[in-house]
Formats: structure tokens, C-alpha cells, sequence
């Protein structure tokens, strides 16, 4: 896999600080994509161990509070296979901090529930790892400057723990200051 960005101290994707991978390709072909030089799987710099090891090196500070995964397409199967090991070794450093990930494929496309391209052998085992999904194509026409951590109104940010004990969709709550913008 190769990646296209790595931001440092991110703040637009996802809450707190964090670390946001931008992977290369993505077959969506979304209409006024925002990143279309990333659809090219060949496109950046190669996902080397020693980057790897930078990235987690990254997240150790107490003020980062994960890692966000973008594209591109980080859900393309073939990314997902190079994710995987990846999003485990974060885990298993770091219990206590969230992994976000950012994918034009919806919840029910990638858990099977409308089958669909995007679901491979480690599919389960990845979404698995996730603390939140944000699922869905970027939709020009739903675009909403004022939601937080997403472009459209159709994309959802889903808390995946939940949804899995709930067995059902079940949304990520913001806190209340951003979610009412209203003042405690
Ligand atoms: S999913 Fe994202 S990167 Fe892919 S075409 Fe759509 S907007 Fe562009």
C-alpha cells in the first residue's frame, strides 16, 4: 500500500488531536472529489515499516487521542489487508485511544448486509478495530459547511461498539457544546 499525507496534530478529523493517515486509491469516483490525484494506488510514498513505526511513535504524547485512516480508500480491499496489522499494533499499544476511519462505503456495504465489492477476508477483523466509522460517499450536493467532522449530510458518523452491542446503526454522540452550539 502506499499512502499520500500524514498529518501531525490533527484536529479536523475526528475529536482531539490525532494522527490522520491519507492512503492512496479509491475506486469511487466521486464527482468534485476533493483528493482525486489519491484514486491512483501507486500514487505517494510506500507504507514502510519505518513509517509505520513513526506514525505510532506519534500517537504516544497523553494530548493525542488517536488515529484517524482517509483516503483515498482506506476500505478498498487491498488496503484493508495492509491496514490490518497496522490498526492491531496501534491497538495494542495504545488501548485507550480511538482509531476514526473515513470510507465512501457504507456500514451495511461493508458489513455485508448489501453486498458489495468492498468486503474481503479481513473486513470483519478491521471494522472490528474501529471506534468510529464515517461512512458514505462525499455528496456535492448535501455538502454542509457547518457539520463537524464530515463533508455531506449523508455520511454518518457511526459508533461501531455501540452499533455492535445494539445490532443496530447507532450514532456517535459529539458533545453537546458542538452538537447544539449552545454553551454549557
Ligand atoms: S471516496 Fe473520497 S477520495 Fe474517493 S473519489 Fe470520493 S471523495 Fe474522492
Amino acid at each position: 500500500m502506499n499512502y499520500a499525507t500524514i498529518k501531525y496534530c490533527d484536529i479536523a478529523n475526528g475529536p482531539g488531536v490525532r494522527t490522520s493517515l491519507f492512503v492512496s486509491g479509491c475506486t469511487h469516483r466521486c464527482p468534485n472529489c476533493f483528493n482525486e490525484i489519491a484514486w491512483d494506488f501507486g500514487y505517494g510514498q510506500p507504507f514502510t515499516p519505518e513509517v509505520q513505526q513513526q506514525i505510532l511513535e506519534s500517537c504516544a504524547p497523553g494530548y493525542v487521542t488517536g488515529l484517524s485512516l482517509l483516503g483515498g480508500e482506506p476500505m478498498e480491499p487491498a488496503n484493508q489487508r495492509a491496514l490490518l496489522p497496522f490498526v492491531q499494533a496501534f491497538k495494542q499499544q495504545y488501548p485507550g485511544k480511538t482509531v476514526w476511519c473515513y470510507s465512501g462505503y457504507t456500514y451495511e456495504q461493508l458489513t455485508g448486509a448489501e453486498p458489495f465489492r468492498c468486503r474481503c477476508e479481513v473486513t470483519d477483523e478491521l471494522l472490528a478495530l474501529f471506534d468510529v466509522l464515517v461512512d458514505g460517499r462525499f455528496e456535492q450536493e448535501l455538502y454542509d459547511i457547518t457539520l463537524r467532522f464530515r463533508g455531506s449530510s449523508n455520511q454518518r458518523l457511526i459508533d461501531l461498539p455501540k452499533t455492535r452491542a445494539a445490532g443496530q446503526v447507532t450514532l456517535w454522540q459529539d458533545k453537546a457544546v458542538f452538537s447544539t452550539h449552545t454553551m454549557d
